[in-house]
C-alpha cells in the first residue's frame, strides 16, 4: 500500500475510534434510573406534618430510624413538584463520572455538620463518588438544607437543583442517615423494595400503620438493579424491622437467619459499598479490566480523591462554609 494511502486510513481509523470513544463517553452520562413504579406520587410538596412527626422520633427509644417517620413515597422520597423545571418525569440519571456537585445551606450547628462531614468522608474513602462544591457552572446539583419537613430525598440527578432534607436534630443524629439519604440523591432505594425480597424477608402487612401498605411495595420486574450484589439486611438502605408499625410489632420479618440489627444506621455496609462501586464503574475497585482500567486510572488524575482510598473516615474540623 503506497504510504499517501496508508495514512488516509490511518486518520480515518482514528477519528472513527475517537467517535466511538465519544459515544461511549455520552452512553455512560445518560445512564437512565428508571422511576415509573412510583408513578406521579413521586413528585409532591414537603410537609410540616412529617416535620412534626420526626420531632416526636427519639433516637434513644431505640425504635425505627428517623427516615422512616415521613409519609413520602416509601417514607423519604420526594421529588418537589417546584423545583420540576421541564414536566413530570418517570425516570432520573446517574451522575455523570460520579461527580455530585453540593452545597450545604442548612442552617445546621456544628455537630450536625460533623455528622454530614463524615457521611461524605465515606463516599470518599470507600467509592469513586465525588462531592465537590458547587459553583456557578454546574446546571445539576444538589443541596442539602434544613427544614422542618423531616428526612428525605429525590432519587438520582434529576436535572437542576435538588433537594436533600435533613432536619436536624433527627436526621442528623446517625451518620447512617446521612449516608442513606445521599443514597439516594445517587440512584438507589430501598433495599427491603428489592425486587426478589420476597426470598429474603416477610412483609407483615397486619402490623402496617392503615395508609402505608404501599410503601413496602416491591420494585416491578425489570425496572431496577441489584448490580450483582446479594440482599443485605444490614444494609445503610433497608428498614427496621418495625418500620410504619401500628402497634410496634414487626413489619418485616427475616426469612433467612439473620445476625444484628435489620437496617442499622452505623454505616456503608461491604454490600453498600460493592453497589455503589459497580453502579459508577469505580476505577479499580469492582471493575472490568481492559481499556475501561485505563479511563478510570485518567479519571483518578483529573479527579484526585480527597481522601486516600480505603482509608478510614475521619471526622474532620471542617465548617459548614467550607463545604458549601
Ligand atoms: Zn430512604
Amino acid at each position: 500500500m503506497e504510504p499517501k494511502y496508508r495514512d488516509v486510513i490511518i486518520f480515518i481509523v482514528l477519528i472513527l475510534a475517537g467517535y466511538s470513544a465519544c459515544q461511549e463517553e455520552e452512553a455512560t452520562d445518560e445512564k437512565i434510573i428508571d422511576l415509573s413504579h412510583f408513578g406521579s406520587m413521586l413528585y409532591g410538596n414537603p410537609s410540616s406534618v412529617n416535620g412534626r412527626r420526626l420531632e416526636r422520633w427519639r433516637n434513644e427509644d431505640n425504635v425505627g430510624n428517623p427516615e422512616e417517620q415521613g409519609s413520602y413515597i416509601q417514607g423519604d422520597i420526594l421529588i418537589p413538584k417546584s423545583l420540576v423545571r421541564n414536566g413530570l418525569r418517570s425516570q432520573s440519571s446517574y451522575w455523570s463520572n460520579g461527580i455530585v456537585p453540593l452545597q450545604v445551606i442548612g442552617p445546621f450547628s456544628d455537630s450536625d455538620i460533623q455528622v454530614i462531614q463524615a457521611a461524605i468522608n465515606s463516599y470518599h474513602s470507600y467509592t469513586c463518588i465525588r462531592f465537590v462544591e458547587r459553583t456557578a457552572e454546574h446546571r445539576d446539583y444538589v443541596t442539602i438544607q434544613n427544614t422542618a419537613t423531616g428526612c428525605w430525598s429525590s432519587v438520582g440527578r434529576v436535572g437542576g437543583g435538588q433537594i436533600v432534607n435533613l432536619q436536624s436534630p433527627g436526621c442528623t443524629v446517625k451518620v447512617g442517615t446521612v449516608i442513606h439519604e445521599l443514597m439516594h440523591a445517587i440512584g438507589f432505594l430501598h433495599e427491603q423494595n428489592r425486587e426478589d425480597r420476597d426470598s429474603y424477608v416477610q412483609i407483615q402487612y397486619g402490623n402496617i400503620q392503615f395508609g402505608f401498605e404501599s410503601d413496602f411495595q416491591k420494585a416491578s420486574t425489570g425496572t431496577t438493579n441489584d448490580f450483582g450484589v446479594p440482599y443485605d439486611y444490614s444494609s445503610v438502605m433497608h428498614y427496621s424491622s418495625t418500620a410504619f408499625s401500628s402497634n410496634g410489632l414487626p413489619t418485616i420479618l427475616p426469612v433467612l437467619p439473620l445476625n444484628g440489627a435489620m437496617g442499622q444506621r452505623e454505616g456503608f455496609t461491604e454490600s453498600d459499598v460493592t453497589k455503589i462501586r459497580r453502579m459508577y464503574n469505580c476505577p479499580g475497585q469492582d471493575t472490568p479490566q481492559g481499556d475501561e482500567q485505563v479511563l478510570g486510572d485518567l479519571w483518578l488524575i483529573f479527579f484526585a480523591p480527597l481522601q486516600p482510598k480505603n482509608s478510614h473516615p475521619k471526622t474532620s474540623e471542617l465548617r459548614e462554609e467550607d463545604i458549601k
